[in-house]
Order: structure tokens, then C-alpha cells, then sequence
């Protein structure tokens, strides 16, 4: 019998992980917001429930809404939805807020309609809400959020996601200062040309750490976790960044940076024990400077969305 209704666990994301902007991105294992999705008699979709953040409930408004009106448009099915969102990851905090709702919505459509689409159509969909988050259609939460793990977007035209290998013992540790930057304002400030000089240390580093990843080099991916073009300004928006960074790499972290548009900072460790160290060095910094925090450590998810009870 195929089923109504089923509770899912959508990933936090970190996009761009340094020198990927826009491109690389990687979902995280405990830390992600719930939803159930259920069918209903009713035609279209409707968010009958959303807690944790004050947040639209207009399906127009919110990302599930318009990212599963999209995949509803592509089937043509009479089917309606209802949307619960319990979110557990804070609007703005820059792990993929938006894309963990746009995401969770389409794929436990698609399992409720029979997997009548592929997990790249799934992203294509998802990016709707994007859209509506941030102004731009991007992919770079929405692909691990979806494939679980690391993924690559090569391209938007056409769409080519590929998903790269992870390495058993990586862990993540994320530090979200308690302040908000709207992706719109970061994107902002940034540049919109760069030299030739940057460009080729970017992409030595982009090949690196895809290189790094598939043959479980954990120095190699430390060496290439460096961003030389989008990090030097958007770190201004983040309290400590600077000092985050230099107390991470002390603790044994392979390389930090920041969390998509930020303001939210991640590390890469080898190990749970010294993602750990590294969680505690971060923290340090913050309680110094009386900045609130909330910290995760988290192995990678190379599972994406899946289904709880
Ligand atoms: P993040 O990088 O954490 O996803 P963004 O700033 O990109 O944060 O997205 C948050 C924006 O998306 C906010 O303006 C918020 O109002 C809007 N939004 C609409 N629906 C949702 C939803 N279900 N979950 C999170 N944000 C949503």
C-alpha cells in the first residue's frame, strides 16, 4: 500500500567550502530541521504548520511552497500536499536555512507520488525556492542537501551536478554567531570581476580539494580549503572570523572558512575528537569577545534527506 504521509530529516548545507563559491557544497548529519509531508484531498499545496522560526506561511512566500509548486506544475498531478516545517536550522544563519524547507519538500513529494522524478529534477525544483530565498536560482545547497554528501554544480546550462567521494572520518564543526546576514546582502558586496592571478589560485585549490576528497588526502584538503576571492570580504560581516580561523588550525583543524554567505564559520577536521578541540577553541573566542554562538559538530551526511519516524 503506498503511503500518505511521512516525517523526514532535511540536512543543513555549507556552500561554496572555501574555494568553491558558488559551486561545491556538503550536507551535515545531525544538524537539520524535520518536516512531514502528507497528501490531502485539496488540490495545491498548503503549509499547515510551521514552528521554531517566525517564518511565511503563505505557500507563495515560503520556499517548500514554491519549490513544490514547481514539481507540481512539471507532473501534472491532481494530487494535493500539506506541509508541516519544524525548523531546528535559524533563517540567515547560513547552512542552508531555505534549501533545507525546498528540498524536504520536493523529495517527500516525489516518494509520496511514486519517485516519478530524478534527484537532479528534484534539484532543478528546489532551486525555485532558492530563488525566492535570495533572488538567484542556486544549487550550491539545494545538490548536497539532496544527493547527501559533497557535490559539484559544473554547470547551470545545462544543470551537471556530480557528486564527489568523502572520506570516512571528516567532520564538520560549525559556529553560527548569533547575527544575521540575508544572502542578498552578502552577494552584494562582492566583486564582480577578478584578476587572472586569483582566478588561478582559485581554481588550483578547487581541483585540489575534489582531488583530496576522492583519494582521502586529508592534507591535501586542508591545503586546498583557501578562498582568495570571496572570504577576504565578506570575513569583515564576521565577528572574530580572523581569530576563529587561527585557534581552528591550532586545534588541528585541516582548514576553515565560511559557511555560504555566512555568518556562520566551518571547520574541517580528520576525526571526531579534534572536531571537537576545535568546537571548544571556537567557543573560547566567542565567550572572550561576548558574542552569542550556537555550535555543531557534525559527520558528514553522505545520505541527504531520509525518512524518520
Ligand atoms: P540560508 O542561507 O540560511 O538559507 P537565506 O538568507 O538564504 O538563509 O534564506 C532565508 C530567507 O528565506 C529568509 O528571508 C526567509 O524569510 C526566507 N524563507 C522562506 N521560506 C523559508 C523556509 N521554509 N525556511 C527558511 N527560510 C525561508
Amino acid at each position: 500500500m503506498s503511503k500518505n504521509e511521512i516525517r523526514i530529516f532535511c540536512p543543513a548545507t555549507i556552500a561554496n567550502v572555501s574555494c568553491g563559491f558558488d559551486v561545491l557544497g556538503v550536507a551535515l548529519d545531525n544538524v537539520g530541521d524535520e518536516m512531514v509531508i502528507r497528501k490531502s484531498a485539496e488540490k495545491g499545496i498548503r503549509i499547515t504548520k510551521l514552528e521554531g522560526q517566525d517564518l511565511p506561511m503563505d505557500t507563495h512566500q515560503n520556499v517548500a511552497g514554491v519549490a513544490g509548486l514547481a514539481l507540481l506544475a512539471e507532473s501534472g498531478s491532481p494530487e494535493g500536499f500539506e506541509i508541516e516545517i519544524y525548523k531546528k536550522i535559524k533563517a540567515g544563519s547560513g547552512i542552508g536555512s531555505s534549501a533545507a524547507s525546498s528540498t524536504g519538500a520536493v523529495w517527500a513529494m516525489n516518494e509520496l507520488l511514486g519517485k516519478p522524478f530524478s534527484t537532479l529534477d528534484l534539484v532543478k525544483f528546489a532551486m525555485e525556492g532558492e530563488r525566492l530565498a535570495s533572488g538567484v536560482a542556486h544549487a550550491d545547497n539545494v545538490a548536497p542537501a539532496l544527493f547527501g554528501g559533497f557535490t559539484l554544480v559544473r554547470s547551470y546550462e545545462p544543470l551537471d551536478v556530480i557528486s564527489i567521494h568523502c572520506p570516512n572520518e571528516l567532520y564538520a564543526t560549525v559556529i553560527h554567531p548569533q547575527i544575521e546576514i540575508k544572502t542578498s546582502d552578502s552577494r552584494k558586496i562582492l566583486k564582480t570581476h577578478l584578476t587572472l592571478a586569483d582566478g588561478i589560485k582559485q581554481w588550483g585549490n578547487v581541483g585540489g580539494l575534489v582531488a583530496g576528497l576522492f583519494t582521502e588526502d586529508y592534507d591535501l584538503i586542508g591545503r586546498s580549503l583557501q578562498d582568495h576571492i570571496v572570504e577576504p570580504i565578506r570575513s569583515i560581516l564576521i565577528p572574530g572570523f580572523d581569530k576563529i580561523k587561527s585557534v581552528s588550525k591550532e586545534a588541528g583543524a585541516l582548514g576553515c572558512g565560511i559557511s555560504g554567505s555566512g555568518p556562520s564559520i566551518f571547520a574541517f577536521s580528520k576525526g571526531k575528537d579534534t572536531a571537537q578541540k576545535v568546537a571548544e577553541a571556537m567557543t573560547h573566542v566567542y565567550q572572550k569577545i561576548g558574542v552569542d554562538y550556537d555550535v555543531h559538530v557534525s559527520k558528514i551526511n553522505t545520505e541527504g534527506i531520509k525518512i524518520i519516524d
